[in-house]
């Protein structure tokens, strides 16, 4: 059951299991609780107390005074002519975040954001002109996961066939920004007797954030992508602007660390494609002479720029991608290009978020706009 935001009892969705445990314990709940609880929330996703049907209904009762089980408010849900679907979230303080599915052949990747809003300003990104608002909570994180399989109807967890089968950390925000609450809800993500996505479906896509990418590959263990995009310092500080801080001979030597990446596991690093900007042959070979030098076991993703109103790029043609692609495969690397999806509903990260904030500002506008009602006659 969805509860109102002002709701002061405990969410039950995002505490890890020890944080369950100790809630429990508060109402004299004896720990074996915890597991019982954490299969009905994670595996058979339920969204009532009451529904926990092996709890007696004395202890629901008592559950439903502390606790409730949150779900996030869909302001905008919309599906794509290619299948691909799109949420906007509006959380408790008004706030707005993006979700997107992208289905494939007989799988499913979510794309799930991890801030409202960014601080790292890369100068491609829709979102990057959004300030940042804040970090996600555990909850949240998690919550756009469990919206998206209510509204696929994919309970209980585990069963095959399902079109959410993976997860990037690739929507709003900078993960490796709110590292504990991304781990967090990973962590729960992950969990064998819950959602249980393993570690191979779930990547974690980084603009660059060097002191904290270990730790990542080794608290959270999952795939790492990163936003690269440029080859050359010079470029990568502008379109990047985190590679002031940490530039790109850091960035690498932290990838050719990251623990758990080998051939079997590479790091994709993520490049979109714009316009006379970093789609050279030279930039080709110049990345692929970095990833040698560098000894990262790495893969490409080339991604066409997707436009976005505002924006001062425009996408690659064609013609310069596929060259691209082809000259970092005959260097040795995969380098497929990223068919776009979800144009028509604004798929570009962060594009339904200003197109809401557009609309409230255009319905402000025209409210603003209103003559004074005529003078009552006298
Ligand atoms: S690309 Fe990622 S890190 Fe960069 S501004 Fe956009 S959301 Fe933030």
């Amino acid at each position: 059951m969805t509860h109102p935001y002002t709701d002061t009892r405990t969410n039950l969705i995002g505490l890890t299991r020890d944080e369950l445990v100790a809630k429990l314990a508060e109402i004299g709940e004896k720990p074996f609780r915890a597991k019982q609880i954490w299969h009905w929330l994670y595996h058979q996703g339920v969204t009532d107390i009451a529904a926990m049907s092996s709890l007696s209904k004395t202890l629901h009762a008592k559950m439903e005074q502390h606790f409730y089980i949150g779900r996030l408010e869909v302001a905008r849900h919309l599906t794509s002519e290619d299948g691909s679907q799109k949420w906007l979230f509006r959380l408790e303080d008004g706030s707005e975040v993006e979700t997107v599915l992208i289905p494939d052949e007989g799988r499913g990747a979510l794309c799930i954001s991890s801030q409202v809003g960014c601080s790292l300003n890369c100068d491609f990104c829709n979102t990057g002109t959004q300030n940042i608002v804040r970090n996600l909570t555990p909850a949240e994180i998690i919550g756009q996961l469990l919206a998206a399989r209510d509204s696929q109807g994919e309970w209980p967890s585990g069963v095959d066939g399902r079109l959410l089968t993976n997860i990037v950390m690739m929507g709003m925000g900078e993960p490796l920004m709110n590292f504990d609450n991304v781990k967090k809800a990973l962590l729960i993500i992950k969990d064998g007797e819950g959602i249980a996505i393993s570690k191979r479906r779930i990547t974690l896509s980084t603009s660059g954030v060097v002191p904290m990418m270990a730790r990542c590959g080794d608290e959270i263990e999952v795939d790492l992508a990163v936003s690269l995009h440029a080859a050359r310092d010079e470029l990568r500080d502008v379109l990047v602007p985190i590679n002031k801080k940490y530039p790109l001979d850091q960035l690498l030597t932290a990838c050719a660390a990251y623990p758990g990446a080998r051939n079997a596991r590479r790091i994709t690093m993520e490049y979109v494609m714009i316009k006379d900007v970093n789609d050279s042959p030279d930039d080709a070979r110049l990345l692929a002479k970095l990833m040698h030098q560098y000894q990262i076991p790495a893969k490409f993703n080339l991604i066409p720029f997707n436009p976005w109103p505002g924006t001062r790029y425009e996408t690659s043609s064609n013609n310069a991608v596929h060259r691209f692609s082809r000259i970092l495969n005959d260097l040795g690397y995969s380098a497929p290009i990223r068919q776009p999806r979800g144009r028509d509903i604004m798929a570009a990260c962060g594009q339904l978020k200003s197109d809401s904030e557009n609309l409230k500002l255009k319905a402000l506008a025209a409210k603003r706009a209103k003559p004074d009602p005529a003078p009552l006659p006298v």
